[in-house]
């Protein structure tokens, strides 16, 4: 968020200068050397002269060039050079050979060339060096725009110089303040900055510290900014590179960036090399998928520098990654990077403190933190971030100097489902079939204990693409979830489809989001959660990239995997009847609250739970 400026330059190795020089030095060279030839006077005269001049002996020699006729003379001792213009005379030449010249009995010299407008050096520039150095520098920004990888070609234009403009940051102003929540990785991360602060305490007993520190997590989770913030903590110098950078079209240029890097980060010790998204280098070699050579030196580079430096000097490398299982275990060894730091996603408390963290940047009113930090389940600290920007926007908008809990709730909505769509007109018969699935989920809900209480239902059109929806929150944090639970909130995904079916007797398209999330997690209650009678505790799935999203992959014969299938549709298959039964038997609850819904277009849960008392019913 804040840019820190002092920026230093820690390189100053740049080649267009030293091209500069070269030009400069062989302009003056020619200024020095030949001034006579490039300052020589040429008068203009007329063809008549001429021809008058050639008669009377006066007239040494002759250059006839594009149009022109150039001649020098010699007249009382001194030498003249004339301009005059050619006019397709037919005996010049004749004319010319019978003539005398000044120079006792020599004849006219014609044909060689004689004002010098250019020196041969300026020529010399003009013809070769200066195309040559055009060349040069298009190649240059080609090199450094294109960032196409080059498979093997050896030592192919290698260079010794990477270029690599690394800045050191010093001064940072962020602070493990500025990082809320995450407690547990300041803890690990604090005693890195108190080494860096007074080495000698750790080196008197003869320790060092990890040398290599990897930040694991999810995107947005405050990787690149906890590693900014121990800098600042620290005051040492930030050396900051995404591992992107080191892959560079030209082979030997990411290794030669790496040895760059860890040279000046030597002189500048302590200080702190940031790595940010290590992976792009990182990956395991043994992909099978024939490797990057350009990749894997600049991977072997970095394990070399790594080894080489000492580490009670005070260099400490951060790393950040998503992706940890796709490193390559020879970063991970003792010695490198041995040390892992766990970013996770905020709980409700962490969410809280990240929220208040950012609301301290914005003019509001008195918020209430805890009901926006509930509505907000499984957002990363930049997701949060980005919530109190919009909420402030949002306050602009409508004219207020301050920004309001209400704010905050909408841009929650607006994060989570896109903005309102204002001028989206729903016929009649579709505002009614939306306002009845979405009561169906909401009553669905409301009728099985434990299930998270609905706290808003709208059905007024986002730019996502829902038409409403049913927003439900938990009222406490669950780290545990029960084979009932995560049944019950099947059930509730398809009370929507249901209540299409029993009270408008329709199927749509609207239940498209619901079916999804319904199938992605049955299917999850079968193969990673042990919760089907048939597999038992077996795992049939294994997660990849499980920061990313996770995608899973089977782990089991393709039997078993149409068997998982089966099973799955009869988890669905159970919930579905299930929220049928529901809504069949409270229909007029559905009436009731539809009908309400579709005049306020957004009622809050706690309007609703009024509608459903006033029918008589409880849960069931
Ligand atoms: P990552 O590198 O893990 O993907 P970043 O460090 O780039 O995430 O986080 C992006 C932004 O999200 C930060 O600049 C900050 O504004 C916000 N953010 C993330 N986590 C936190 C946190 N724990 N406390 C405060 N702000 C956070
Ligand atoms: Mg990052
Ligand atoms: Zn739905």
């Amino acid at each position: 968020m804040e840019k820190e400026q002092n920026h230093q330059v820690t390189k100053r190795n740049n080649p267009y200068m030293s091209f500069l020089w070269i030009i400069l030095t062989l302009l003056l060279l020619n200024g020095l050397v030949f001034p006579k030839l490039s300052n020589q006077q040429i008068i203009a005269t007329d063809y008549g002269s001429f021809i008058e001049k050639v008669d009377s002996g006066k007239v040494k020699d002759v250059a006839i060039k594009s149009n022109h006729i150039y001649f020098t003379t010699e007249e009382r001792g001194k030498t003249l050079t004339y301009q005059t213009g050619e006019t397709n005379d037919p005996q010049l030449v004749e004319r010319l050979l019978n003539a005398q010249s000044p120079n006792k009995n020599n004849k006219i010299s014609f044909n060689q060339i004689i004002p010098r407008e250019n020196s041969p050096i300026l020529d010399f520039l003009l013809m070769w060096i200066l195309p040559g150095l055009i060349f040069y520098l298009i190649w240059r920004q080609a090199g450094k725009s294109i960032q196409a990888r080059m498979n093997g070609g050896g030592n192919f234009m290698s260079f010794g110089n990477s270029g690599a403009k690394i800045y050191a940051e010093s001064e940072i102003k962020t602070t493990f303040a500025n990082v809320a929540g995450q407690d547990e990785a300041k803890e690990a991360l604090m005693e890195i900055a108190d080494f860096l602060h007074n080495p000698s305490k750790y080196t008197q007993i003869g320790a060092s510290l990890p040398k290599g520190v990897l930040l694991v997590g999810p995107p947005g989770t405050g990787k690149t900014l906890i590693a900014r913030a121990l800098a600042g903590e620290a005051h040492v110098p930030f050396f900051a590179i995404s591992g992107s950078e080191f892959v560079q079209m030209f082979v030997g240029m990411g290794a030669a960036k790496v040895r760059d890097l860890f040279k000046q980060a030597n002189e500048k010790a302590p200080c702190i090399i940031f790595i940010d998204e290590i992976d792009a280098i990182g990956k395991s070699r043994n992909t099978g998928l024939g490797g990057n050579d350009e990749r894997e030196q600049t991977l072997n580079q970095l394990l070399t520098e790594m080894d080489g430096f000492d580490g009670r000097k005070g260099v400490v490398i951060l790393a950040a990654t998503n992706r940890p299982e796709s490193l390559d275990k020879a970063l991970l060894r003792p010695g490198r990077f041995d040390r892992r730091v766990q970013m996770e996603l905020p709980d409700l408390e962490g969410r809280k403190a990240i929220l208040e963290v950012h609301l301290k940047k914005v003019k509001h009113e008195e918020i209430d933190i805890d009901i926006v930090a509930r509505a907000t389940v499984g957002s990363s600290g930049a997701e949060l971030a980005n919530i109190v920007n919009e909420a402030a926007l949002r306050a602009v908008r409508m004219g207020r100097k301050k920004v309001t809990t209400a704010d905050l709730e909408e841009s929650v909505e607006t994060v989570i489902a896109g903005a309102q769509k204002k001028n989206k007109i729903l016929s009649d018969t579709e505002k009614e079939i939306v306002a009845y699935h979405e009561i169906g989920h909401a009553l669905v809900a409301a009728m099985q204990s434990h299930s998270a209480p609905v706290h808003k239902i709208t059905i007024i059109p986002r730019t996502s693409g829902a038409l409403g929806y049913t927003m439900q929150v938990e009222s406490s944090e669950q780290l545990l979830q029960s084979k009932e639970n995560l049944f019950k909130r099947i059930v509730t995904l398809t009370g929507g489809r249901s209540a299409e079916e029993v009270m408008c007797h329709t199927i749509t398209t609207g239940a498209s989001n619901d079916i999804e999330q319904a199938t992605k997690l049955a299917r999850a209650m079968v193969t990673r959660y042990g919760m089907s009678s048939r597999y038992d505790m077996t795992g049939l799935e294994t997660m990849n990239n499980s920061y990313l999203g996770g995608d899973g992959s089977l782990t089991c014969s393709p039997e078993t995997a149409a068997d998982i299938d089966h099973e799955v549709i009869n988890i669905i298959k159970d919930a579905h009847t299930k929220a049928k039964e529901i809504i069949s038997t409270h229909t007029e609850i559905m009436h009731r609250a539809a009908a309400f819904l579709m005049e306020k277009e957004t009622i809050t849960g706690d309007e609703f739970m009024k509608i459903v008392e006033e029918c008589g019913e409880n849960k069931t």
